[in-house]
């Protein structure tokens, strides 16, 4: 390759669309691709410039590694390629314009994941692969209903349930379903924590002269036509903070606009939110989720295993309904579990071997006595960090993510009370272990990564 190439950085751009565009979907390379553009370029590092936050995000997370292929190729070497949003002084497309190569259902598809991603609604949970039965028969009609008419029927809809049982996943089903069929409609989800932890961001940046204002976070929230709020438990501490809430719920309510709410427990039990906000969430329709029995168990392993494509045969999954009984989130991670391990030591996935990963989960199983102290060091061994660290107050992604899974295999394997967990670990509220440990479940349940490293700190713990 010549020097010339680096004195064209549009030429140069156009030949990395050209590999790019060979090896994703015409529908991503549209909705993503064509809207990063390239600035400067030299012969040691390509800038590479996204139209908007939701650009970059998806580059960064799903396409960045067939970008740089396509970048290495062109270049004859490796380029360091540094990502920013902006604009750009050659736009090569825009963002609305799809050409006559696109059908009217690829462009809904482009205009719905925006939506989706600008109201927090993951495309994962929806109505399709939600299993409705004895345990969650009113809750879903509900939600099916609310999702047709939404502000009409039932308002606010109050939804209450142990962990673990569906109510995130039928949060975002209505979001889904709604921004689906009625366009028009603005959609936000949100959890009682992050409305929080917003919240006193935009107080803290302040007058309207930081990044995040008060007045934006109140129009944010309250020109939403439907607002889902998910774990409205976690709305806690300062009585400015419930205040606030109490505003945008009376706001949405009197302009009639759909609210959904989801907690641990029926209003009545809130203890420490003010009573006028919890006579409101009861104002509505209040309906709860049991854990599934056996036959709901099953046919949700079979949805998931129809849907993802898992060779597993009928037999396993029985197996694996009849013995994880607790809730649908962990009904899910032992089915990962065992999928997991077959797949990683190239084993057949028979009975046998389902056994013996669901065996190693099951409390009373451990043949060695184990005590929170060795946990710890299994998990500080694996993640190779200090355990004054996980214990400390560090907050970097190094040192949440093992603490997080301290508090899940901890409260997994020796259902220490939250409170006593919170004091072995520092000093913590019990509300934090709780969120902790929830949020490694709900990973458990997803990914892959945070999955296999569970599975892999319990060998640890679990190794004569
Ligand atoms: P919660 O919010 O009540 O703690 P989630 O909605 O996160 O529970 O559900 C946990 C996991 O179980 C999710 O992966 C979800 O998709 C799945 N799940 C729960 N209930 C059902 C159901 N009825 N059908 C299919 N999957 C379900
Ligand atoms: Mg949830």
């Amino acid at each position: 390759m010549g020097i010339e190439i680096y004195d064209n950085p549009k030429e140069f751009w156009k030949a990395v669309l050209g590999q790019v565009e060979l090896k994703m979907s015409p529908m991503v390379f549209k909705s993503v691709i064509t809207r990063i553009n390239i600035g400067d370029l030299s012969d040691t590092q390509i800038e590479v410039i996204c139209e908007d936050e939701f650009v970059k995000k998806n580059l960064e997370n799903k396409y960045i590694k067939t970008v740089n292929e396509a970048i290495q190729r062109i270049a004859g070497k490796k380029l360091k390629v540094i990502i920013k949003v902006g604009h750009t002084k050659n736009p090569s497309a825009n963002n609305h314009e799809f050409g006559p190569l696109f059908s009217s259902e690829q462009k809904t598809e482009v205009l719905l994941e925006e939506k989706r991603h600008k109201g927090n609604i993951s495309p994962n949970f929806t109505f399709s692969n939600f299993i409705a039965g004895k345990s969650n028969n009113l809750a879903y009609a509900i939600a099916t209903a609310v999702s047709e008419k939404p502000g009409e029927l039932y308002n606010p809809v109050f939804i209450y349930s142990g962990v673990g049982l569906g109510k995130t996943h039928l949060l975002h089903a209505i979001g889904n379903r709604i921004l689906e069929t009625k366009p028009g409609m603005k959609v936000i989800y949100t959890t009682g924590e992050a409305f929080m932890n917003e919240l006193i961001e935009s107080i803290q940046s302040g007058g309207g002269k930081g990044k995040y204002s008060t007045n934006q976070f109140r129009n944010k929230f309250r020109k939403a036509d439907v607002f889902l709020i998910d774990d409205v438990q976690f709305i806690i501490g300062k009585q400015s903070t419930q205040e606030e809430f109490f505003h945008t719920f009376n706001a949405l309510y009197m302009a009639q606009k759909q609210i959904v709410i989801t907690s641990d427990r029926p209003p009545k039990e809130f203890s420490h939110i003010e009573e006028r906000i919890t006579s409101r969430f009861s104002s509505g329709i209040i309906a709860d989720i049991q854990a599934p029995d056996v036959e709901m168990r099953t046919a949700i392993l079979r949805t998931k295993r129809d849907l993802s494509g898992d060779i597993i045969s009928n037999e396993v999954l029985n197996l694996i309904a009849e013995k994880v009984f607790t809730n649908t989130r962990e009904l899910e991670g032992a089915y990962l579990q065992v999928v997991t391990y077959a797949k990683a030591n190239g084993l057949n996935l028979t009975k046998e071997v389902a056994t013996k990963v669901l065996g190693r989960n099951i409390k009373e199983a451990p043949t060695k006595n184990i005590n929170v102290n060795d946990i710890l060091k299994a998990v500080c061994t694996y993640y190779a960090v200090k355990t004054q660290d996980v214990k400390g107050k560090r907050r970097t992604k190094e040192i949440v993510v093992p603490r997080q899974v301290a508090m899940y295999l901890i409260k997994e394997v020796t259902d220490m009370p939250f409170m006593s967990i919170g004091d072995f670990l520092g000093g913590r509220d019990h509300t934090t272990i709780m969120y902790g440990v929830e949020k490694i479940e709900g990973e458990i349940a997803h990914t892959g990564k945070i999955a296999q490293d569970v599975v892999n700190v319990k060998q640890l713990i679990f190794a004569d």
